[in-house]
C-alpha cells in the first residue's frame, strides 16, 4: 500500500479521531497527491513517520484523504465492507422493527461518502466519493448477500459527486416499485422513488416528526417546505383539525395530500386537507394577508447554506422564513424550525426563532431541541457528520407594552 505522509502538526485532529486529510495538511514533497489515482488505497502517516490508519485517495479533492479504518495498512475489500455494513445494520436492527431506515450515514457508519437507505427490499444508495464509487461492484455484491434487495436506484445526481469528479446520472437496478411505501410513527406515507427530481424520503425528521405531533390535537396545522407531508401527515394521524401544505413542487404537494387522507381519511372528508404549490415565501404573505392563523406550525426548508461562502446569504432567508411563519401562529401556537444546512450551528437557527418571536410580539418557549435519529448517527469527532437541527417552542403573545 502507498503511503501518504502529513505534514508537521497536521496529525493533531485525526489524533483525535477525525477522518479527514484536507489537501494542504499532506507533505505533498515526500507523497505527491499525484502519484495516486483517484479512489487509491494508502497508509497515512504523520511527519515522524507514525501510522494514523487507512483511507482513500483522490488527489482531485479539497479532502484528499479520507480514513476507513484506524489499522495501517488494511484495504477497503469485500471483508472490511461487510463488517461495517453488519455493524451498521445490527445497530438499525437494535433500534427498529421494520426495515425502513437509513443504513450506512458515510463518515458516522465509518464509511465515507456511502449512504444507504433502507425501504424494504429497496435500496436508494448515494456514493459521493471516489474512493466508495471505486468500490461499487464488491458494495453491491456484499449488500446482496447481505440483504438481497429486489432493487437499487444509484441515486447520483448529487453536487459533491461533482468536486470529486464523479458523473452525475442516475441508475436504476432490478425491479423497483413504482412509488416507496413507508411505514413511521405508525402512519404510511407514499414517496417517489425514481422521479428524477426528488427521490425517496427524509427519514432524518422521523422523532421529529413525533415530537411535533404532540401538539397536533385539534389544531389547524400549517406544514411548509412540506416534501410529502412527513410533519403534516404525522399531525393529521394525531387529530388535528385541518392540515395544509406548502411546497414548490407539485408533486410533493399531491403527494403531502395523499399521505394526509391516507393517514386521516376523516379529515379528508371533511375537506379539511388543502395543498399549496408555490413559493413559500410567498404563500406565507398570501395567508398572512388572507387572515389565516394556525396552532401548529412546521417549517423544514431546505439547505439555503450549502457552501460556507453562503452562510450570510442562506442565514437572512432563513430570518425571513422564521419570521414570516411565526406571524402566522395563533397566540399560544406551536412552532417547529428546522435547518438540515450543517453551516448554521444550533445556537444561531436559536437565535432566529427568538428573534422571529420578539418581532412578531411573542414570548417563545422551548419544548424540545431536537437533531439527527439514531440512523443518522454523528460521528463524535465529525462535526461534520451533524448537520440537522430542529426546536419546537411555544409562542404566547406579549401583553402590550403601557
Ligand atoms: N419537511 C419535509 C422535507 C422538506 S425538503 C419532510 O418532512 O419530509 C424541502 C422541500 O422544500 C422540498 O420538497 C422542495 O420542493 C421544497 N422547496 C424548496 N424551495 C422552496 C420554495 N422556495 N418554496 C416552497 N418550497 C420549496
Amino acid at each position: 500500500m502507498k503511503e501518504l505522509w502529513l505534514r508537521k502538526g497536521e496529525d493533531r485532529r485525526l489524533r483525535a479521531g477525525h477522518l479527514w486529510v484536507f489537501g494542504n495538511e499532506a507533505d505533498v514533497r515526500k507523497s505527491p497527491l499525484g502519484d495516486f489515482a483517484p479512489g487509491e488505497e494508502a497508509l497515512i502517516r504523520d511527519a515522524r513517520g507514525h501510522a494514523l490508519g487507512s483511507a482513500f485517495v483522490n488527489p482531485h479533492s479539497l479532502i484528499c484523504a479520507r480514513i476507513y479504518s484506524s489499522r495501517p495498512g488494511e484495504s477497503l475489500d469485500g471483508n472490511l465492507l461487510r463488517r461495517r455494513l453488519k455493524t451498521a445494520l445490527a445497530l438499525r436492527e437494535r433500534c427498529f422493527d421494520v426495515p425502513y431506515y437509513r443504513l450506512c450515514h458515510g463518515e458516522g457508519d465509518m464509511l465515507p461518502g456511502l449512504v444507504i437507505d433502507r425501504f424494504g427490499d429497496h435500496l436508494t444508495i448515494q456514493i459521493g466519493t471516489a474512493g466508495m464509487e471505486a468500490r461499487k461492484d464488491t458494495l453491491r455484491e456484499e449488500l446482496r448477500s447481505l440483504l438481497g434487495p429486489t432493487s437499487i436506484l444509484w441515486d447520483n445526481d448529487l453536487a459533491s459527486r461533482g468536486l470529486e469528479g464523479l458523473t452525475r446520472e442516475n441508475e436504476m437496478e432490478g425491479d423497483a416499485p413504482e412509488e416507496l411505501d413507508v411505514p413511521e410513527n405508525g402512519c404510511r406515507f407514499f414517496a417517489p422513488c425514481r422521479s428524477g427530481q426528488k427521490t425517496g424520503w427524509f427519514y432524518d425528521q422521523r422523532r421529529n416528526r413525533a415530537e411535533a405531533a404532540r401538539y397536533a390535537r385539534g389544531a389547524n396545522v400549517l406544514d411548509i417546505f412540506s416534501y410529502a407531508g412527513g410533519f403534516g401527515g404525522t399531525a393529521a394521524r394525531a387529530g388535528a383539525a385541518s392540515v395544509a401544505f406548502i411546497d414548490a413542487s407539485q408533486t410533493a404537494v399531491d403527494y403531502a395530500v395523499r399521505n394526509a387522507a391516507r393517514n386521516a381519511p376523516r379529515l379528508a372528508d371533511a375537506g379539511a386537507v388543502t395543498g399549496l404549490c408555490g413559493d413559500a415565501f410567498e404563500r406565507m404573505e398570501q395567508l398572512y394577508a388572507e387572515g389565516r392563523r394556525f396552532d401548529l406550525v412546521c417549517l423544514d426548508p431546505p439547505a439555503f447554506i450549502k457552501r460556507r461562502k453562503d452562510f450570510e446569504q442562506g442565514k437572512a432567508a432563513y430570518r425571513k422564513a422564521n419570521a414570516l411563519a411565526v406571524r402566522l401562529l395563533e397566540p399560544g401556537g406551536v412552532f417547529v424550525s428546522c435547518s438540515c444546512s450543517h453551516h448554521l450551528p444550533a445556537e444561531t437557527l436559536r437565535g432566529l426563532v427568538a428573534l422571529a418571536a420578539a418581532r412578531n410580539n411573542r414570548q417563545g418557549r422551548i419544548l424540545h431541541a431536537g437533531g439527527q435519529p439514531e440512523d443518522h448517527p454523528v460521528h463524535c469527532a465529525m462535526p461534520e457528520t451533524a448537520y440537522l437541527k430542529c426546536f419546537i417552542a411555544r409562542m404566547d403573545q406579549d401583553e402590550p407594552r403601557e
